[in-house]
């Protein structure tokens, strides 16, 4: 993994995810290199790791705290901040530099609403700032059951049993806990709902958007099935058919 240290401007940036008014990514890039990743794009932007392949190099925005409470300080009203959107941001590398508990610190002292996105068993480290801070929700991406599928798509990520542990940890915390099964991956769909509905406040979906990127490698796994619409959509309704008795706010992402 190569690694750098860069300097940044902004912290905020506007969003149009439903519910959220601003995304923060302490990162580019992203260790964790999952093989399907909606964010491969964000490569371009590297600014001293240029030409690397994604998964392979991250620049850590060292500044980014201090950039955040700046303009938290100038904001006339509190807004809600998604930590992460292009990055994980409880990737390896935020146990050395902790730029996301920086962040997180920041929004919990101006009183933002907060929403996290990870695969990470790390963001338990910071439950003593999340459970200060106003309008909590902690979402882990578990687009499997199968660990053997997650071997193969995220290599890099934190296995499925770590992140259901995390999860439960989460809910047991009092904090609104939510997991988002995008992309529909190779999967049990009734296997899934039971390890994740006696925790999860909401679950989300999304199907696989990027599907060029991965066709090779689900073609040499036997997973061509798993590349289709009919695949996604079919997934979708049974996911949602099986937590709609259990889990109250499951629906696909729009
Ligand atoms: S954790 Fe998210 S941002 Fe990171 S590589 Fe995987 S899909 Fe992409």
């Amino acid at each position: 993994m190569q690694t750098a240290e860069i300097t940044v401007k902004s912290a905020l940036v506007r969003s149009r995810i439903p519910g959220v008014d601003y995304v923060i990514n302490p990162y580019l890039g992203c260790g964790h290199g999952c093989k399907y990743c909606y964010a491969v794009f964000m490569k371009k932007y590297a600014r001293r790791l240029q030409g690397q392949a994604w998964g392979s190099f991250v620049e850590a925005k060292v500044n980014i705290a201090q950039v955040l409470r700046a303009e938290l300080a100038r904001k006339r009203q509190r807004g809600r901040a998604l930590v992460a959107s292009v990055c994980d941001p409880y990737q390896p590398l935020e146990g050395k530099y902790r730029l996301t508990r920086q962040c997180l610190e920041a929004l919990r002292d101006y009183g933002w609403g907060l929403d996290i996105l990870t695969r990470s068993p790390l963001v338990l480290r910071d439950l003593d700032i999340l459970a200060g801070a106003a309008q909590v929700t902690v979402g882990f991406s578990i687009p499997t059951d199968d660990e053997a599928v997650r071997r193969i798509t995220e290599p890099q990520a934190p296995p499925i049993p770590a992140r259901i542990a995390a999860l439960k940890r989460v809910a047991e915390a009092g904090i609104h806990p939510w997991v988002f099964i995008a992309p529909m991956l190779p999967m049990n769909p009734a296997r899934l709902v039971e390890i994740i509905a006696p925790y999860a406040d909401r679950v989300l979906m999304d199907a696989l958007n990027y599907r060029r990127q991965v066709q090779h490698l689900f073609r040499k796994h036997g997973w061509d099935y798993a590349l289709t619409e009919e695949y996604a959509a079919a997934t979708r309704a049974e996911l949602g058919r099986l937590l709609g008795s259990k889990v109250k706010g499951a629906r696909a992402h729009e």
